[in-house]
This record gives structure tokens, C-alpha cells and sequence, in this order.
């Protein structure tokens, strides 16, 4: 729950505005209407300050028009569009540092009718086009204060070909398991091998939640599950000691968790940083224990002259040989999408 709700004039002229403001109300948090669409006010004294007030805080805004313009998002999906940016959990690797800049508020968009129009004019006529909604925020993770993933889910179940993708670290499911999404919904979660998650991802749900939240988004309808498509992220994954009994013991969770057949997928995404994201996490968690030590890792460069920190191919053989057996042994009917 956030601690302050503001609100943008040009939000609460939103239909879907108004929508959120009637579940904030209903949530009895305190709101606040701004005069100007400019947020400002939300600097703290100190970095780590100016952290804790923006991660209490949702502002309703509305996406600018340059987000109407979609980018492609690989391996994941042909496109990514959002309905918010930012998050409220506090996961020292965050992939948001140094995607999103400023304070990290978690903006929600107030235009959301607009958004899912303008997802049509990037279809492609006679074969599937995929979009993922999960590149800035966690869409589950404020879906009690927004009601933007349902309504996402509803849309592309009355779409053809036209299929939506999310992941989270959160379990609120309910709400999502009667939605009409006529199998054009995949649901992931994003897990990780016990040390890891415990130690750097704060506020979110347990791994063991998680897992529970996706059994029953895949369980059929007629076991009182969702029926959806589902997936697994396992991400950032990182060679910690002991890694191998670690993941090993992920899986064996994983396999209790989906024991009936279901329609799965596997991502797989080792740990990386960039000079830029490990500037932002370590003014937001500067005891962090996690490693972006450069001199352990290889540098990847990217077309635009961005910069990468990876592991080392010794190591990426390694891990991804692991990950590959294990899920093929365990899972022979889940697809493996990627390994990054
Ligand atoms: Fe960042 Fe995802 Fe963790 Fe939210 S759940 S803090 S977006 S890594």
C-alpha cells in the first residue's frame, strides 16, 4: 500500500482515472489532487531519502505521447507497451535502475483505453504479435491498486493473434483467474534459487508463494485454476556456492508446484549490469552485498555502443548446460524460450 496517492488533473479527466481513484478511495488512502501534470515535491535530503519517499508513492498520471510509439522488446516479445512505471518492491539488482530515471515513483497511466487502442496498429495481419507489459513495472504487484492487468487480460482475449505477456514476484491472483483471456494470456513469475531471493528481494512474495500464485493461474478452470498459459523466469541467475544443490532444490519446488500438464515455458536470464545500473543500485542499496565486481566479468557490447557486464563463457557454458539438463529432464513437454 502506498503512503501518498497523487493524482494529475489531466488523470482524473480519464475515465479509467476515475476508475483508480474509486479503488484508492475504497482502499482509504490518502490522496492527493495536484494542480499542475508536472509531479515535483519528491526529493528527499538524501538520495536513500529521496528513495523511501518515491517508492511510497503512486502518482496517477498520464502516459506521455511518445510512449504510443512501441519498442520492440527481444527475446521476449515483438513488443513492449506499459501501464505504469516503476515498482514497490525493492529488489537490489532491480532491472529498473538505469531504465527509468528520477526518483523511482511508481507512475501509473490514466489513459489506459488509449494505450491497448493504439497496441492494434502494431499488429501483424495473418501470424501471432506478442506484447510484453512487464519491462518497467510490476503489473501485479500494484493490480489491486489499478485494475490495469485484468483489463489488459480482457482486451487481448477479444483480440485474434494478438497475445499479451506479464511476469511478477507477487501472488495476488485472485482477481485474474475469471477473467475472459481466451488463451491469449501468458502469466509468469520471476523465481530464483533460495540465497538469492531471500537476500536481495525485499518486498516481495516468497518463492513458494509465487509458485502457488502460478498454479493456479495454469490449473484448468474446472479445478477452480485460471487455465492460462504459463511460464517460469528464473532470473538473474548467479553462480553462488553451491549453485548447482540451490537450483536443484528451485526445481524440486517448481515440480511440486506444476505437477499436472500445463502449458509452460522456461526464460533464462543470467545476472548482468551496466555501468549505469550500478551507479542507480548502489545509491539505493549501498550495504548491498550483491556482486557487480567488473574485473570478474566479460563485456558485452551492444550495436549503440552500450556496455554490458557478464559472466565469463566458462561460466555461462556452465550454468546454462545445468538449467537446459535440468529443465529438459524434469519438463520434456515445457518449451525452453531463451537463454540469456
Ligand atoms: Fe525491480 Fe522487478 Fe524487483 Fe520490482 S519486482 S523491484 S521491478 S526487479
Amino acid at each position: 500500500m502506498p503512503e501518498r496517492v497523487l493524482f494529475t488533473p489531466a488523470a482524473l479527466n480519464e475515465v479509467w482515472g476515475q476508475q483508480i481513484l474509486a479503488r484508492v478511495r475504497s482502499l482509504n488512502l490518502p490522496i492527493e489532487e495536484l494542480s499542475r501534470n508536472r509531479l515535483t515535491g519528491l526529493r528527499g535530503e538524501s538520495e536513500r531519502d529521496t528513495y523511501n519517499i518515491a517508492k511510497r508513492t503512486l502518482a496517477v498520471v498520464t502516459a506521455p505521447p511518445s510512449s504510443f510509439k512501441l519498442s520492440p522488446i527481444p527475446p521476449s516479445a515483438d513488443w513492449q507497451f506499459h501501464i505504469a512505471e516503476g515498482c514497490p518492491a525493492h529488489c537490489q539488482y532491480c532491472y529498473l535502475a538505469g531504465s527509468l530515471s528520477g526518483p523511482p515513483v511508481i507512475r501509473v497511466f490514466a489513459n489506459l483505453p488509449q494505450i491497448l487502442e493504439n497496441l492494434a496498429t502494431y499488429e501483424q495481419p495473418g501470424q501471432v504479435t506478442t506484447y510484453e507489459v512487464s519491462c518497467y513495472t510490476d503489473p501485479l504487484g500494484i493490480e489491486h491498486l489499478t485494475g490495469s492487468l485484468a483489463e489488459c487480460i480482457r482486451y487481448f482475449g477479444t483480440r485474434q493473434n494478438t497475445h499479451l505477456r506479464w511476469v511478477s514476484k507477487f501472488d495476488a491472483v485472485d482477481g485474474l483467474l475469471d477473467l475472459p483471456h481466451n488463451g491469449h494470456t501468458r502469466c509468469r513469475v520471476s523465481v530464483n534459487a533460495a540465497p538469492i531471493s531471500g537476500r536481495f528481494e525485499g518486498g516481495t512474495a516468497s518463492v513458494a508463494s509465487r509458485l502457488q500464485a502460478l498454479r493456479r493461474l495454469a490449473l484448468p478452470r474446472e479445478c477452480g485454476g485460471g487455465g492460462y498459459p504459463v511460464g517460469l523466469v528464473i532470473a538473474p541467475i548467479m553462480p553462488i556456492d553451491g549453485w548447482q544443490s540451490s537450483y536443484g532444490r528451485l526445481f524440486d519446488q517448481i515440480n511440486e508446484a506444476l505437477d499436472f500438464d500445463c502449458d509452460l515455458t522456461f526464460e533464462l536470464i543470467s545476472h548482468r549490469f551496466t555501468p549505469g545500473s550500478k551507479e542507480v543500485l548502489q545509491t539505493w542499496y549501498p550495504q548491498s552485498k550483491l556482486d557487480m565486481d567488473e574485473s570478474n566479468r566479460s563485456v558485452k557490447r551492444n550495436k549503440f555502443g552500450g556496455t554490458k557486464y557478464v559472466y565469463d563463457s566458462g561460466t555461462m557454458k556452465a550454468l546454462r548446460y545445468f538449467f537446459e539438463g535440468e529443465i529438459g529432464r524434469r519438463f520434456p513437454n515445457a518449451k525452453l524460450l531463451y537463454w540469456t
